[in-house]
């Protein structure tokens, strides 16, 4: 099943969508759904981000050769940070190149929506409260990021967290799908969550470990290889298999 939050005329909502019908929900996706009747047709809508979540959390350097190409040995325990809700955007918004920064590079990831509110939650029971899953775009100043020691400002300026097109909730195999990244069409990052040094169940459990999860939160689970900087004019998609496209323009803040 596919959620997607959508923006029609001058209202806002969540609907599944069905082919090409977004089928209204009353209120939110989470829990059981109810359906208000309302059918609107897709290409009369706006995808919006699919989730606005509490935190978004980030596991960092979780596929080998993407942490080599860091120039970083991969971290033994799985790495963590976060990112401001600020910095959602959707499907189509463009992603703003700061005054700041001279280097804006994408990290496409495949992103968790968590169903409810958890802490301690056993590896075997990670699927338990998963909503499902989407695409993420980890959008990093690389130079700051340098410079700075720490991320929250390289990873943390708006626009930075482009998120949809909207959740999958079935995919059989979240262990074997192909994540790819295309900057102007040219595929810039290519791999499988099969390369991921820390599963999601182990990454979810473990995040669940230090802090309380709530309904909607969002984690990224990390990038592969192939990090590339992007310029104004720009157009970046993360396709991830089973779950679809997230495009976003490249555009210079002003
Ligand atoms: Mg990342």
């Amino acid at each position: 099943m596919r959620l997607a939050r959508f923006s029609y005329n001058d209202s806002v909502g969540y609907a599944v969508l069905d082919g090409e019908t977004l089928k209204v929900l009353d209120g939110h996706p989470i829990g059981e759904l109810a359906y208000t009747g309302v059918e609107i047709k897709l290409s009369d809508a706006r995808l919006l981000a699919p989730i606005i979540p509490s935190k978004i959390i980030c596991i960092g350097k979780n596929y080998l050769e993407h942490a080599l190409e860091m120039g970083t040995p991969a971290p033994k325990e799985p790495l963590f940070f976060f990112k401001p809700t600020t910095a959602i955007i959707g499907p189509g918004d463009p992603i703003r190149i700061p005054s700041q920064s001279d280097d804006i590079q994408h990290e496409s990831e495949l992103a968790v929506v968590i169903s409810r509110l958890c802490k301690d939650v056993p590896v075997e029971r990670v699927k338990d409260v998963i909503l499902g899953y989407t695409c993420a775009n980890d959008v990093t100043a690389r130079d700051l990021q340098q410079k700075d020691g720490q991320w929250a400002r390289s990873k943390g300026f708006d626009t930075f967290c482009p998120l949809g097109p909207w959740i999958e909730t079935e995919i059989a195999d979240i262990q074997n799908v192909d994540i790819e990244c295309r900057l102007n069409g040219k595929v810039t990052q290519k791999d499988s969550t099969a390369s991921m040094i820390h599963s999601v169940a182990t990454a979810v459990s473990w995040v669940s470990q230090h802090l309380t999860l709530l309904p909607g939160d969002v984690i990224l689970t990390g990038s592969p290889a192939g990090i590339s900087r992007m310029n104004p004019g720009d157009i970046v998609e993360v396709e991830i298999e089973g779950i679809g496209i997230l495009s976003n323009p490249v555009v210079k803040d002003v």
